[in-house]
């Protein structure tokens, strides 16, 4: 019997896939491309995300920042090409520590970015001698500084970010970083992929026949039954579910997932200014509770923990334009590893907890702690590997291939994480970062060694 015949059958419509089928149809031309999903796109962690990016990317070598930059100077295309649909912005992220041992790791990581390729840093101490500071623009990133501004001088901090916790020391702006809709990065490829052939299969990659070692064909189970498609190249962008996937291919994947939450709330008192950069607070930290508080919570079992210390990381942006009032409150303080389930499991504890620990980077924001205001909690996985980069590339099944572990940074990669799959697929010229996110990078003894000096780069 003969089967309908894919020249690319990708698995997932989230970011990835999309990106993927997006630069195989409408930038290399590739026809023929399918792409499949059991949801309908960008629906199960591509639209939780905080939407933001950065090329700030302190090492351990500048793969990641080079990666990033490139995916970044293809935002910008796209934004331009669309007249500003994405609502691309560079309002930068502000890293900031009331921590005097802290400091100097600031400005380690500031120097070695720099030393990378992430532009210029500038220094500012308080002294006549120091350079200007150009305050971001709100909504655009067109002729916006690069590199970062570097702040050594408290009341540098307090005249520039008011808001911020007045016993704060030192703040780093990394400049090219801001956020964008990336439902509307999702829309414009999709939309674009369509245009130029992808065809969407709404249903589920059940089996994949590797007889030989080599792609041969997909199972997708739709709601009109089975549909059999025969393929010599396939793409594993399945998000949290790669690994599943992966076993489909016979293989077992160095990742893990990690969830992360999102509290939306409505800043009715106007705490956080509407053109604030997305600012992190770099301390760990004790939940700012009162006396009569700490003691009614350290006489539960089920309450003690919340007086344990929490890690830094505690971050936030404002979301929308102007008139808007919505405020994001991120903190991922439950680290461990865990298989992802779905619905996402919803901490009822998180919006307390996050408002709180914002509340020590915003002081301001303690005025909504006696009655918490409506807000809105979703999340889904953060899914890595041991390093944190990505695994985009060939499978060992030959003609099969990767592109996933996208951690906290799917949708700022997208568009370079896309181009690049594309590249190994019709076999274009690789960047010289290629080689870092291969999975036969861990076949590399050499690179298994270098990876136990490597600490994480990076949550965010
Ligand atoms: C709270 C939070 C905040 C974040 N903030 C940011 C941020 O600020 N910036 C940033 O760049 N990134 C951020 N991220 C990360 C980003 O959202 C992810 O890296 C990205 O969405 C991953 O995209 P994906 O396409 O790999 O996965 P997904 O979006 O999960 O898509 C995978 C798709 O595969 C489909 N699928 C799986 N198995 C099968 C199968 N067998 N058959 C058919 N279909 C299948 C699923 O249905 C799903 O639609 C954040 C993530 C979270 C959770």
């Amino acid at each position: 019997m003969l089967h309908p015949h894919a020249e690319v059958v990708i698995c997932g419509a989230g970011i990835a896939g999309i990106a993927a089928a997006y630069h195989l149809a409408v930038k290399q031309g590739v026809r023929n491309v399918v792409l499949v999903d059991e949801r309908a796109p960008m629906t199960l962690t591509s639209d939780k995300s905080t939407e933001a990016y950065r090329n700030w990317w302190p090492g351990p070598d500048d793969a990641m920042l080079r990666f990033m930059n490139r995916s970044i100077d293809l935002l910008e295309q796209l934004d331009t090409e669309t007249d500003h649909r994405l609502r691309l912005n560079r309002r930068g992220y502000l890293y900031v520590t009331g921590e005097p041992a802290h400091v100097p790791a600031l400005v380690a990581s500031a120097k070695q970015a720099a030393r990378l390729g992430a532009g210029a840093l500038r220094v500012h101490a308080g002294s006549p001698h120091d350079p200007v500071y150009v305050p971001g623009a709100a909504e655009d990133w067109r002729d916006q500084p690069d590199g970062a501004d570097l702040f050594l001088d408290p009341a540098l901090i307090r005249r520039h970010f008011p808001y911020l916790n007045p016993d704060s020391l030192a703040a780093l702006h990394a400049r090219r970083c801001g956020w964008f809709s990336g439902q509307q990065l999702g829309m414009v490829m999709l939309e674009q992929a369509k245009a130029a052939g992808v065809r969407f299969l709404a249903g589920r990659i059940a089996e994949v026949d590797t007889r030989g070692g080599c792609m041969r064909a997909v199972r997708v189970a739709t709601a009109n039954g089975d549909e059999l498609i025969e393929t010599s190249r396939f793409i594993n962008a399945a998000g949290p579910l790669v690994n599943d996937v992966g076993r489909l291919l016979g293989l077992d994947l160095p990742i893990f997932s990690e969830l992360h939450l999102k509290l939306a709330f409505e800043d009715r008192r106007g705490v956080i200014p509407r053109d604030a950069p997305l600012v992190i607070w770099e301390d760990a930290q004790h939940l700012p509770w009162s006396a009569e508080e700490r003691a009614a919570l350290a006489e539960s079992e089920a309450t003690r923990d919340l007086l344990e210390v929490f890690p830094g990381g505690v971050h936030f942006r404002p979301e929308g334009g102007h008139s808007a009032q919505t405020v994001l409150l991120l903190w991922a303080y439950h680290l461990a590893p865990i298989s992802p389930v779905f619905p996402v499991p919803i901490d009822p504890e998180f919006p307390e907890i996050v408002l709180r620990g914002t509340a020590t980077l915003v002081p301001g924001l303690a005025a909504y702690l006696e009655k918490l205001p409506k807000s809105y909690v979703d999340g889904g996985y953060y899914t890595k590997t041991r390093e944190n980069r990505p695994l985009l590339g060939p499978l060992p099944v030959e003609g099969a291939y990767i592109l996933a572990a996208l951690s906290g940074y799917g949708l700022m990669a997208a568009c370079a994480g896309g181009e690049l799959m594309a590249a190994h697929i019709t076999g274009a010229a690789l960047p010289e970062y290629a080689p870092a996110f291969l999975l036969s990078r861990y076949d590399d003894p050499a690179y298994q060694q270098q990876l136990a000096t490597w600490g994480s780069t990076g949550q965010l």
